[in-house]
């Protein structure tokens, strides 16, 4: 655990991670350049390796997963176009509705099912007719995983198949692919086979400080630079945060294996106390349901034996590098203390 965060657990989320000392060695000694010219070598590695890694022509390093998926959603569609999208998804829900305002693109929400998915005959119903009283269809944009919920290798392959025979571009919001890849024990580059995009991001469980990738093709990557400088996001020396990023994808993806193991281990022991009612976690994110009446001087116990919670009655716990086994214990002693009977 990293010296910064040992008095605190946090498990709100695992966007809260800071680099280690290794990470940020190679952050110091990363060569720099002007980004925005292309002519940051770290980036440039960052990139390269990136879109190998993901079996993509090209990167591009964006300074956010919210901006790196608003890059992909206005490269793939125009004005007017549509895209399919789960009601529960991140580009949907959780963005700001970035895509409507700043690129007039109309989501096209779609129920996701118990397993994250959303049904095949739900997304063919969506396809408009090419009829003038509709948006175009465009795009379909997955997520995996989504709510912690792994999308089999499978169900991807057939939804993606559909989307092109429909004459769609797929987009997969894959801020943790790389948990859905060490899960299903697959590679990165099987995880993502069949999207025309993917943005990864680098900030969540590979504990990079700051950014995402977005890999596609060369033209795609092209459009999306343009997008991207538009956007804000066209940074300059900006090789520290890729050399973390590029460190992030060297060292961090099998480890993630660890987080899915506490996370499944914290179920197991939460699942023990009497009046909570705790999901079994796929990967490293778990759910745990409790009395509303209980949730305000739960999170007081909590701050005071320094461990943060986004506290609700369905309250989400997420495992991380910075979340140790220890760590993770106190979070029950203090479960179990308050729910004693
Ligand atoms: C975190 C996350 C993003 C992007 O979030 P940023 O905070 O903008 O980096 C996108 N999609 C999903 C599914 C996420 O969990």
């Amino acid at each position: 655990m990293n010296e910064a965060n040992q008095q605190w657990l946090d498990v709100r989320s695992d966007t809260v991670t800071r680099p280690g000392a290794a990470m940020r060695a190679a952050m110091q000694a990363a060569p720099l350049g002007d980004d925005v010219y292309g002519d940051d070598p770290s980036v440039n590695r960052l990139q390269q390796r990136a879109a190998e890694l993901f079996g993509f022509e090209a990167a591009l390093f964006a300074p956010s997963g919210t901006q790196s998926n608003l890059i992909a959603l206005l490269a793939h569609c125009g004005r007017g176009d549509e895209y399919l999208v789960g009601q529960e998804a991140h580009t949907f829900r959780y963005e700001a509705g970035g895509a409507a305002v700043l690129g007039s693109i109309q989501p096209q929400p779609i129920l996701n099912q118990a397993d994250g998915g959303i049904a095949l005959a739900d997304i063919e119903a969506q396809i408009k007719p090419d009829d003038f009283h509709f948006a175009r269809t465009r795009l379909l944009a997955l997520e995996n995983t989504i709510g912690g919920r792994v999308l089999g290798a499978d169900y991807l392959a057939r939804a993606t198949a559909l989307a092109h025979a429909r004459g769609l571009a797929t987009h997969l919001d894959g801020a943790r692919i790389c948990n859905a890849a060490v899960k299903q024990n697959i590679s990165l580059r099987a995880a993502v086979a069949g999207f025309d995009s993917v943005s990864v991001c680098l900030s969540k469980g590979l504990g990079a400080p700051v950014g995402s990738v977005l890999c596609g093709s060369k033209v795609f990557i092209e459009q999306g630079k343009r997008w991207r400088k538009m956007l804000g996001g066209g940074m300059r020396q900006a090789g520290g945060l890729a050399a973390a990023g590029l460190y992030a994808l060297e060292h961090n993806v099998e480890r993630l294996e660890e987080d899915h193991a506490n996370a499944a281990w914290l179920a197991q022991a939460l699942g023990k106390i009497a009046g909570l009612t705790v999901s079994a976690p796929q990967t490293n994110i778990l759910y745990v349901d409790l009395p509303a009446a209980a949730c305000a001087s739960l999170g007081q116990a909590l701050l005071r034996e320094r461990i943060r919670v986004a506290m609700a009655p369905r309250l989400r716990l997420v495992t991380h590098l910075d979340a140790a086994r220890a760590d993770l214990q106190r979070l029950v002693d203090v479960f179990a203390a308050h729910f004693k009977t």
